[in-house]
């Protein structure tokens, strides 16, 4: 399996991460991909990505991290990427459900950033919350141009998955699967499982039986066994096709 979106490099994970890694492996997670999130945390994933080889960063300013200092942290972005290779641009998108302050400047710094992706060739993970068209419209007009990526911890409707889907784009789906009620389960009867990637976003979304307790790439088992049970399928085939899509897309 490979958790294609963790946040491993986080301070919830410093008491015990090796513990944490070692779970990990023995679930049979392989590869993880760990998406930036500003200034703040680049230090602290690429310190983890140097020390397990089998973790990957991404570089990118998350939505979230939007404020009246963006062009500097987009200074940030652009310099860490002049710098070396990274497997990702993420993650990036629009976020107006916490603070629509900055709604305007999230998407420019949205746009720039895809604009980058373009040009070094790379795919995109997005972030949406509370924007899910608005993020859609965004990226429209780069993935006429060949723009690829995921849309992260996908938990909205069919009609929204069938636009993801004609943009050529991946949904991300981890803990919200094995929540009653999500609902997500009718929409994905909808959705292929070619265009599907397994990720935690851990320490967050946390799949039952331990929702609300912190989230680990280990996890990733009880989202293969949902995802399993609406395919009709079993947990090799949900692994198996997921680690391929996650190969194509970020070319591992
Ligand atoms: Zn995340």
């Amino acid at each position: 399996m490979i958790d294609t979106h963790t946040h491993l490099y986080l301070s919830q994970f410093d008491q015990d991460r090796q513990a944490v890694m070692d779970r990990a492996a023995a679930a049979g997670v392989t590869v993880m991909l760990l998406p930036a999130i500003d200034q703040s945390t680049t230090a602290a994933m690429l310190g983890m990505e140097t020390r397990y080889p089998n973790c990957h960063a991404m570089m990118g300013l998350h939505p979230c991290s939007v404020n009246a200092d963006w062009e500097e942290e987009l200074k940030h972005v652009a310099q860490q990427m002049a710098a070396r290779k990274f497997i990702a641009i993420g993650e990036i998108g629009l976020d107006f459900y916490w603070d629509k302050t900055f709604m305007a400047e999230q998407l420019q710094a949205f746009e720039r950033q895809m604009d980058w992706a373009l040009q070094a060739n790379l795919p995109i993970v997005i972030h949406t919350r509370s924007a899910m068209q608005e993020t859609i419209d965004a990226v429209r007009p780069f993935a006429a141009k060949g723009l690829k990526g995921v849309f992260h911890c996908f938990g909205d409707g069919p009609a929204m998955a069938s636009q993801i889907l004609d943009l050529g784009f991946y949904l991300g789906i981890g803990g919200v699967v094995t929540y009653k009620n999500s609902g997500l389960d009718e929409t994905l009867r909808q959705v292929p499982l070619s265009a599907l990637l397994l990720e935690t976003d851990a320490p967050y979304l946390t799949p039952v039986p331990y929702r609300g307790k912190r989230n680990e790439s280990s996890y990733l088992t009880y989202v293969v066994a949902k995802l399993a049970e609406i395919y009709g399928t079993d947990a090799s085939e949900i692994d198996s096709t997921t680690t391929a899509n996650a190969c194509r897309l970020f070319q591992i």
